[in-house]
């Protein structure tokens, strides 16, 4: 194709780095070591806690794997997770004057870097007990980022996950979708070409193809979707102060499916768990053609 042509080309479609088997395997490591450090932290974010331990559980824990955490000193963040609790979305800064108390959520925010490649991830606990409408929230947070790391296969169109994200959403419920914070490609960096937003109709954007990774990562609100940033200049809060819930994986895109990085059993659950119908009317989504 001559010049002009090829510069729309690369407007139009952003280049998404293609990883071989061998580099994949390396992001893998990374995304065990993101597992196993969000799944000591879940257990360890009780009521007394302060977000400050559980920096410092994190921090230990991702050397001690003979990782690199990712956050700390990314455009000057001060700290290895980013800990958003209740109205706080996300980017939120670990303090030891932030202490969980019980009916919190907290949302975890974590990345590790493996011999130059990063895998990311976030979860939303509960601490303690928390009411029905909170459980709600994460449920439906969850099973979105589920429905959209689905879709993460080759031939479908990068929309094909924003809007599976996005209908999941809504189908469970009249959460808020943010939108002025959306998931990434990774892999060689953190933040990469092309950007997945949780919203969007489908079929659009460029194809998938094996070897690409991406973070896939819904943020929902109890309340209405829009965001203000606070006077940190981190951390993102809802507008109208309700809690919020945040849940994110690395996902590779295979010949075989979705390889979720992140996910300790590799997605398998997480992934047969969204395939099955939630009621008659449920069925596969074919993809975008
Ligand atoms: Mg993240
Ligand atoms: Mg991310």
């Amino acid at each position: 194709m001559d010049e002009p042509e090829r510069q729309m080309r690369i407007k139009r479609e952003p280049a998404i780095q293609v990883k071989t088997q061998a580099q994949l395997d390396v992001m893998r490591e990374a995304g065990l070591v993101v597992a196993h450090t969000l799944s000591a932290l879940a257990a360890a974010a009780k009521p007394g806690v302060t977000t400050a331990d559980l920096d410092a559980i994190a921090e230990q824990q991702i050397w001690d794997a003979g990782a690199t955490p990712s956050f700390k000193g990314y455009h000057g963040f001060p700290a290895t997770i980013c800990t958003s609790v209740n109205e706080e979305i996300v980017h939120g800064i670990p303090s030891p004057a932030k202490r969980l108390r019980p009916g919190d959520l907290i949302s975890i925010d974590c990345g590790a870097i493996v011999r130059g490649w990063h895998a990311d991830a976030a979860l939303t606990v509960g601490v303690g007990e928390i009411t029905d409408e909170h459980r709600g929230l994460l449920a439906a947070c969850e099973r979105a980022l589920w429905q959209g790391l689905a879709q993460a296969r080759p031939g479908r169109r990068l929309s094909d996950i924003s809007h599976a994200v996005e209908r999941s959403a809504r189908g469970a419920g009249t959460y808020g979708i943010v939108e002025e914070y959306v998931g990434h490609g990774i892999g060689t960096e953190m933040h990469m070409d092309p950007a997945v937003p949780n919203y969007g109709r489908p079929g659009r954007g460029p194809l998938l193809s094996a070897g690409m990774a991406l973070a896939v990562e819904p943020m929902l609100v109890l309340g209405a979707r829009h965001t203000r940033l606070l006077d940190d200049e981190w951390t993102v809060v809802s507008a109208d102060g309700t809690p919020s819930a945040h849940f994110e994986h690395t996902v590779a895109i295979t010949a075989d499916g979705p390889w979720v990085l992140t996910a300790e059993d590799g997605g398998q659950a997480g992934l047969a768990a969204v395939a099955e119908p939630v009621s008659s009317g449920a069925h596969s989504n074919s993809g975008g053609g």
